[in-house]
């Protein structure tokens, strides 16, 4: 089992690990501080380097509970000791659209009474998936534009919070936060990582986000498509802070 160094700490650019196995393009370490695709959110990329040789990192990606650094060279040997850098500024605006995605996802269920089904995070463009929400006409989408960025301007902190499975659920339930989704989490997952955004949002996420939504900036939102059964999807970008 990897340790998952993003889960704790979402600043952490670089890190020293050791090589558990590897195959012919890929890495497994002892710990990592990639973010392995999931959760709608891409993966980081970066380098991984054993001090004469370094390959860049294509994607990292869960399979079977192993967390594979796909690289562009021979493999490692098992047991070599690396040092692994992240590509901050992908990863950043990944954190920055992320808890932005939150946000909008948040004030579309409170005034539109719509949840998100869906959500696609990358570095260069980000949606979600809202349903039920037929139509998003120029009015609606200004409203939310500016009701949304207002939020972010609140300068609210972002908390991470590790629950019970159980007690995870029924706190987001009490306080009406979307928690239907938990249920498709597998049993085996017991601990859930619970995202505080200010007393505005509460939603379980294994994904990284900002300290403060400061960070964010604010955000533009582009053009929207209806997606089949009454789902809608929104794409979004980033204003610079
Ligand atoms: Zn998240």
């Amino acid at each position: 089992m990897t340790e998952l160094l993003h889960m704790r700490d979402n600043y952490q650019k670089s890190f020293d690990a050791k090589v558990v196995a590897s195959g012919a393009d890929y890495v497994t370490l002892d710990r990592t501080a990639f973010y392995p695709e999931g959760g709608g959110q891409s993966s980081d990329v970066g380098e991984l380097s054993d001090g004469s040789r370094t390959v860049h990192v294509k994607e990292v990606r869960k399979v079977e509970g192993e967390v594979l650094h796909k690289i562009d060279g021979p493999p490692f040997a098992k047991g070599t000791s690396l040092h692994g850098e992240i590509d901050w500024n992908a990863r950043y605006k990944c954190m920055r659209f992320h808890t932005a995605q939150h946000i909008l996802s948040r004030y579309l269920q409170l005034n539109y009474g719509v949840e998100t089904v869906g959500n696609s995070i990358s570095s260069n463009e980000s949606r979600a998936d809202y349903s039920p929400l037929d139509s998003f006409e120029d009015e609606m989408k200004r409203n939310v534009e500016a009701g949304v960025n207002g939020l972010i301007r609140r300068n609210m902190d972002v908390e991470v919070r590790f629950m019970p499975r159980s007690e995870a659920i029924s706190y987001l339930e009490q306080r009406g936060y979307q928690a239907r989704y938990l249920e498709m989490v597998p049993k085996s997952v017991k601990e859930f990582r619970i995202l505080l955004i200010g007393d505005y949002d509460a939603a379980s996420c294994a994904g990284t986000h900002v300290a403060n939504t400061k960070e964010i900036g604010g955000i533009q939102i582009g053009k929207s498509k209806n997606v089949g059964a009454g789902k809608r999807r929104i794409y979004f970008q980033l204003h610079s802070p």
